[in-house]
């Protein structure tokens, strides 16, 4: 484990219409945020996510198109090929109440988005390939 303070609180709205995981990968991008922690709560129109096929060791995608509440994002930021990447999970909610969700995938649409990103400071977070999973891990 790895010790890290709090250097900067950032709390904003996305767009309607706006990519979530574009937005978000273009805001730490400006901001230049190494290591950091995200969080999102809203509504989409349309969810892009996927998991991991441990046995074929790659990506499935999965999309719905929709009104869904955005439960939750939970994510970090790390650097992968030197540049600030980040690697988020989503929760939705559709309109009978039932969840679904995973690794979130650009394509993602808002309808409202309300975003907290922790940016921190210590030790930059960075991923590398691991073999044992084929996933790039920190
Ligand atoms: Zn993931």
């Amino acid at each position: 484990m790895k010790q890290y303070s709090v250097k900067k609180v950032f709390l904003g709205r996305l767009q309607k219409g706006d990519d979530l995981l574009k937005e978000i990968t273009a805001f730490v991008k400006e901001k230049n945020i190494e290591t950091g922690f995200i969080n999102v709560i809203g509504a989409a129109t349309k969810a892009v996510f996927g998991y991991y096929d441990m046995q074929k060791e790659e990506y499935e995608f999965i999309t719905r198109k929709g009104e869904f509440e955005i439960l939750n994002v939970s994510g970090n930021v790390s650097i992968k090929d030197g540049e600030p990447m980040v690697h988020a999970h989503i929760l939705f909610a559709d309109d009978k109440g039932n969840t679904f969700g995973g690794h979130l995938a650009e394509g993602t649409k808002i309808f409202a988005a309300e975003l907290y990103i922790q940016e921190l400071e210590g030790e930059a977070l960075v991923r590398e390939f691991d073999k044992e999973t084929g996933l790039t891990l920190w």
